[in-house]
């Protein structure tokens, strides 16, 4: 248990460490905020946790308490790492990785499902999501801290503001939802935003790599002109064309396509035998006749 060491504070204050702006650093002291990120992301049953970035061990310490069978730590800033060996309770739950997590093969860390639990540094955040969402590695869910702005695009829905390339990818392969937000004050050094965590857990049916490709293809034409109509935006590939095929109208923006839309869209796009194009298209397939 973590009641016998010292503050995080006095943990910064001895070590004689101050937040590092490249590395993003933003620290929450308050173990019972971290404790309840730790409850959103939970139960672990004895499953293992990677957590990126742990800093000064905030959620770490959390997530020591927690019935996480094994907790991996990624840390990029060396300074950190004597001070989260303090963590160790001698159980061997802990292990302290010093790298860059951009950089790290998840699957040589751990072994069977496990679970991200991290209050990621803000200029790495979405990258590191991506290659959770779309890499080799999946863990079997994620609960994640991000500057608010981020964690609304993960979670918008066709017609919100925040919708874009980021919720349609997240959403393809993952049920992603909004369960905390949080101040600016809530952390040590204050960020300039605030802060929400989105928990994601990979869906089973998810898009296989060919379809995700081309998802990812279709999503950046599509949003890279998100006032157009799809006819010009997607005109590279395929057009009105391609819209028409897909079911969707030439004349919509990116904005109102949601993902069974752009799923359809990767699928015509892609070549690939397009089995959830419905059968009946409605007006849109019948105002708009292939030649
Ligand atoms: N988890 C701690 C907390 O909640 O107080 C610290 C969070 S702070 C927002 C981000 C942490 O990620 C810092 O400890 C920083 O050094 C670390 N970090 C930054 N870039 C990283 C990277 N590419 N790989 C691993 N850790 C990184």
């Amino acid at each position: 248990m973590t009641d016998n060491l010292p503050s995080l504070r006095e943990t910064l204050d001895a070590h004689g460490l101050l937040a590092k702006k490249s590395f993003g650093q933003h620290f929450l002291l308050d173990l019972n905020v971290t404790r309840k990120i730790v409850r959103f992301a939970g139960p672990f049953e004895g499953r293992a946790v990677i957590e990126v970035g742990p800093g000064p061990g905030g959620l770490t310490r959390a997530l020591m308490e927690s019935d996480a069978g094994k907790v991996v730590l990624v840390e990029k800033d060396p300074r950190f790492i004597p001070l989260l060996s303090e963590l160790d309770d001698g159980s061997g739950r802990l292990t302290i990785v010093e790298a860059d997590a951009l950089n790290v093969r998840e699957a040589d860390l751990t072994e069977g499902p496990t679970h991200l639990v991290s209050n990621l540094p803000y200029n790495v955040g979405t990258p590191l999501l991506i290659k959770w969402l779309t890499g080799p590695w999946t863990p079997c869910a994620l609960t994640l801290m991000f500057q608010k702005e981020v964690a609304e695009r993960v979670v918008a829905r066709p017609g919100e503001e925040a919708y874009g390339r980021l919720a349609v990818i997240s959403q393809a392969v993952a049920e992603a939802k909004l369960v905390m937000h949080l101040p600016a004050a809530a952390f040590t050094p204050p960020p300039k935003v605030a802060s929400a965590v989105v928990h994601l857990v990979p869906k089973t049916d998810r898009p296989d790599r060919d379809l995700l490709k081309s998802l990812e293809r279709v999503t950046a034409a599509a949003f890279g002109q998100r006032r157009k109509m799809l006819r010009s935006s997607l005109k590279q590939l395929g057009g009105a064309d391609l819209c028409e095929a897909a079911g969707i109208s030439p004349e919509d923006r990116a904005e109102v396509i949601d993902l069974a839309g752009f799923l359809r869209l990767a699928r015509v796009a892609a070549g690939l035998p397009s089995e959830t194009v419905p059968r009946d298209t409605g007006p849109v397939l019948a105002r708009r006749k292939r030649t």
